[in-house]
């Protein structure tokens, strides 16, 4: 069975094909990927609109590429980004699937996009066994428990209540003047500076807090106060130490919280997902913490941590060797599809 993925969930457009090789494992025939990240960056952030006349421009010819580099003419299903996300984008996606879906006559399934960040971890790593999973990206922050990938619902142990992990990375970097996206600038500068010369506080970590959830905006306005305060005094801004400062406390607060997740809902496996997992110091503090915890740490390669179509491809293959059965074409798009929900039917 081969299996096309569409994702239009954001600012990547992408189309992954993946053939399914049976007992949780698939192989990768395409991953073409079309980014309109460069035409926001003088926003500051992804703008909807121009994220969705993207996706527009950018769909049929990612199609054609996928096929070409499979070597298929069409594949035997289409799955497809069906929420969450920016409403407009998911709607190109979710268009381009079922038009060729209809006019292939193969089967439509409408999936879930966290999923997909989970799913993908098995192109590289092989069968998921029941794990925890840790996904940050620019817009998501969540710690998962997956016990039967595409045969049981996703049971979600905590999210953010403000801002996302990569979102926090974005805004620190542009307060530092850093570009967007800022995240990859704010590791490459934290590598300079001392992780310990400021602490910032981490949030969430108190006594009575939600065991599992997170907070960064505290930290964010952390560090806005801290560079407010060195203007003020006519003071150098210790950007590096600042950098260092700001990634240990969102390394330190992610990696300890999965470790708990997982030693609670007692699985031997943590899985990270997400665009901000390339962070350096989340990966090492992840490998220290998971290695001193006796878990096994799986981590995708960069490429596949970011938005991508191989990751609905290789949740879709999952759902449908799990007996999910296709959705409608009348499926409407969701924007707030919460985690449980791995398909929707209609
Ligand atoms: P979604 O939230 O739907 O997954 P997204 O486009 O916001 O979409 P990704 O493309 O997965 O997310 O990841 C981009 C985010 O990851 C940005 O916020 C970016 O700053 C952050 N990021 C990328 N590399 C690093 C890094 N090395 N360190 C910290 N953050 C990073
Ligand atoms: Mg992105
Ligand atoms: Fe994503």
């Amino acid at each position: 069975m081969i299996v096309m993925g569409i994702e239009s969930s954001c600012d990547e457009t992408g189309v992954g094909i993946v053939r399914w090789l049976g007992d949780g494992r698939c192989e990768l025939l395409a991953d073409e990927v079309a980014s309109s990240v460069d035409q926001h960056a003088r926003y500051g952030g992804v703008v909807p609109e121009i994220a969705s006349r993207a996706h527009l421009e950018a769909m049929v010819p990612t199609m054609t590429r996928a096929l070409t580099a499979a070597g298929i003419d069409k594949p035997d299903a289409i799955a497809v980004t069906i929420g969450p996300g920016l409403a407009g984008a998911l709607l190109v996606g979710v268009a381009a699937a079922k038009a060729y879906a209809a006019a292939w006559g193969v089967p439509f399934y409408a999936i879930n996009h966290l999923g997909g960040h989970v799913a993908v971890d098995t192109i590289e790593h092989g069968p998921m066994p029941p794990c925890v999973a840790l996904l940050v990206s620019g817009g998501h922050t969540h710690l998962l428990h997956v016990e039967g990938l595409g045969r049981k619902p996703i049971v979600e142990l905590g999210t953010t209540v403000d801002d996302a992990a990569g979102e926090a990375f974005d805004k620190v970097a542009r307060l530092l003047d850093l570009g967007f996206p800022g995240g990859p600038a704010l590791d490459r500068l934290a590598q300079r500076g001392e992780r310990d010369a400021i602490v910032f506080p981490r949030g969430m970590t108190g006594p009575r807090d939600a065991r599992h959830d997170f907070s960064f905006s505290g930290l964010k306005t952390a560090v806005a106060r801290f560079v407010e305060a060195k203007q003020a005094a006519g003071e150098p801004i210790p950007v590096a130490d600042i950098a260092a400062g700001f990634q240990e406390s969102v390394a330190d607060v992610l990696t300890m919280k999965a470790v708990r997740a997982a030693q609670d809902v007692g699985v031997g496996t943590l899985v990270l997902g997400g665009g901000a997992t390339a962070n350096s110091r989340i990966r090492s503090l992840a490998e220290e913490r998971c290695g001193a915890a006796g878990l096994t740490l799986r981590v995708p390669s960069p490429r596949l941590c970011t938005d991508n179509g191989v990751m609905i491809a290789a949740l879709g293959a999952h759902l449908i060797a799990g007996g999910a059965q296709p959705s409608r074409l009348t499926s409407a798009t969701d924007p707030g599809l919460p985690v449980s929900v791995s398909q929707v039917r209609d």
